[in-house]
């Protein structure tokens, strides 16, 4: 009997409703495949531990995940609680204390759930944005000065190193290899930022000779946008910097159809660390409560995480069931369906004891 330990943190809003319908899942496939257990610990953290300690989670927090195989995520906010708290109160400290340093997000046109794109159809959008999750724009390296007067100051200074650019290019490399096209776009913006990004330039150059069999070439972020809406089957794996690929990644999750349908992997390659799976929608407190949170991007994001505990078979059952179900009309409103959330996972639990699966 294969057993992982998972941390579920169903934290803000929508956030349990969707984890509680994605642990209902992984209870499932354990029962399907029979020769595996997820031993699930819940952890209460978030604003309602907030509102009750003064902090999201407790200090030693971080320690307690530590033994973990995997944490599976809600969201975090609050409507009465300000998002730089929630968020660097729960989510960061996790992301960054475990060196999640490689974000990443499939988007795939799923069957029955519509594109704005004209003429594009599931198989010609599969992607996979690898998007890095340390340093960059987002490294926290900045300051303010005169404060309010005329000749204030604001610097947001972003940070490359060596080591934090070439660990993501080689784990993009090897994601692309692993995939059938074996193709990787590197995403930069190197004509205009001429130091951090020509050292990403030369750090893909230097990296590729290590995976022939990965085609691979280079565009300029904003021409990206181009190629991602008007020819988005010319892409398959791609890499980014921190700010690059978060925007390009909405914009991925746009073209696919929806958020509540988008998932995304904090993962640490090394494997020291447990790495963090979660939709990428927030708590979505316009809704919650309600029972019709599309839990789809919780599933999907399940899925990564079985690939990431080399549950291979797991995985791929829980994806088809994912799409048989998205075929089958079961969806929440958001993808323009009827059904709630216990509907659509009631659905996906018959899938994964289906026999077409
Ligand atoms: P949101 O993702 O929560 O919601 C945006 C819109 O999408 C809302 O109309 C919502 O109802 C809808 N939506 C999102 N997920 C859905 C789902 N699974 N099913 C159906 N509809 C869904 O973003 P927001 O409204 O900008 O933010 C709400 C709170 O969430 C804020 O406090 C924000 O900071 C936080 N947030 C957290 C994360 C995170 O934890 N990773 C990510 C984004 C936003
Ligand atoms: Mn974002």
């Amino acid at each position: 009997m294969r057993e992982h330990s998972i941390a579920a943190i169903g934290a803000d809003g929508i956030g349990p409703e969707v984890i509680g319908a994605g642990v209902r899942v992984l209870e499932a496939l354990q029962q399907r495949l029979g020769d595996v257990r997820f031993n699930v610990t819940s952890f209460d953290w978030g604003s309602g531990y907030y509102r009750k300690h003064g902090v999201m989670m407790p200090a030693d927090g971080l320690q307690q995940l530590k033994p973990f195989d995997a944490i599976y995520f809600g969201a975090v906010g609050a409507a009465d609680i300000p998002d730089h708290i929630t968020l660097w109160g729960l989510r960061l400290p996790i992301c960054q204390g475990f060196d999640q340093y490689a974000n990443v997000r499939p988007t795939r046109i799923l069957p029955g759930i519509a594109t704005p794109l004209r003429d594009v159809g599931p198989g010609d959008l599969d992607w996979v944005i690898v998007r890095e999750n340390s340093e960059g724009e987002y490294a926290g390296n900045g300051g303010r000065t005169h404060r309010g007067m005329p000749e204030e100051v604001a610097t947001e200074v972003a940070v490359f190193t060596r080591v934090g650019v070439e660990r993501i290019m080689r784990y993009a490399f090897a994601l692309a290899q692993a995939r059938p096209r074996k193709l990787l776009t590197v995403v930069t913006k190197s004509n205009a930022q001429r130091f951090g990004l020509v050292l990403w330039d030369e750090i893909a150059e230097l990296v590729s000779r290590d995976f022939p069999d990965v085609t691979w070439d280079k565009m300029l972020v904003d021409a990206m946008t181009v190629r991602m809406t008007l020819d988005p089957k010319s892409l398959d794996t791609i890499v980014a910097t921190n700010l690059h690929a978060d925007i390009l990644s909405d914009l991925a999750g746009a073209l696919a159809g929806s958020l509540g349908v988008a998932p995304t992997a904090n993962i640490d390659p090394q494997r020291r660390y447990p790495s963090m799976f979660e939709p990428i929608h927030g708590s979505a407190f316009d809704i919650t409560g309600k029972g019709i949170a599309n839990p789809i991007a919780a599933f999907w994001t399940a899925v990564q995480m079985l690939e990431h505990l080399g549950e291979a078979d797991g995985a791929g059952r829980l994806m088809r069931a994912i799409e048989i179900v998205c075929a089958s009309g079961v969806m929440t409103p958001d993808v323009g369906g009827k059904a709630n959330t216990q509907e659509v996972t009631d659905a996906v639990i018959a899938a994964i004891h289906g026999s077409n699966v």
